[in-house]
């Protein structure tokens, strides 16, 4: 049985310029400067969960628990957008940006340490040329 308020989500974050984030025990990493997209789902109050995001990429300041949310609270990383979708889409929505033309895997295993469709990350960086539509 699907709770109530459970769901996916796509956050697209731009980060303004390069920057080395240690993300967890994942490790650090060098992103690049540009737009990012991030495929995450609750289990319930979905649209907390969003909240939750937007409030740490806005005040940088918070528990940091998700790997997204090392990324967010760097102080050049900011939410340009947030969309909701139906339970159990994460990883179809994850494999549908692995395969646009441009996009790349900045950090393996992002946010994917228990996503059991196989993604190799749930973070994507988005090509430098176009804003992230869709
Ligand atoms: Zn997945």
């Amino acid at each position: 049985m699907v709770a109530e308020d459970s769901g996916a989500y796509r956050l697209t974050l731009q980060l303004d310029q390069a920057a080395t984030i240690t993300v967890g025990r994942l490790g650090s990493f060098a992103f690049k400067a540009g737009q990012y997209a991030y495929i995450g789902s609750a289990k319930r109050a979905l649209s907390k969960r969003v909240a939750r995001h937007q409030r740490l990429a806005a005040k940088k300041s918070g528990k940091l628990h998700w790997h997204i949310d090392y990324l967010m609270s760097h102080p050049d990383c900011h939410m340009i957008k947030q969309e909701l979708f139906e339970a159990g889409k994460e990883c179809e929505i994850s494999a549908a940006m692995a395969r646009r033309r441009g996009v790349t895997i900045p950090v393996e295993g992002f946010g994917a340490t228990d996503c059991r469709a196989g993604c190799k990350t749930h973070l994507y960086k988005l090509p430098e040329r176009k804003m992230a539509t869709e």
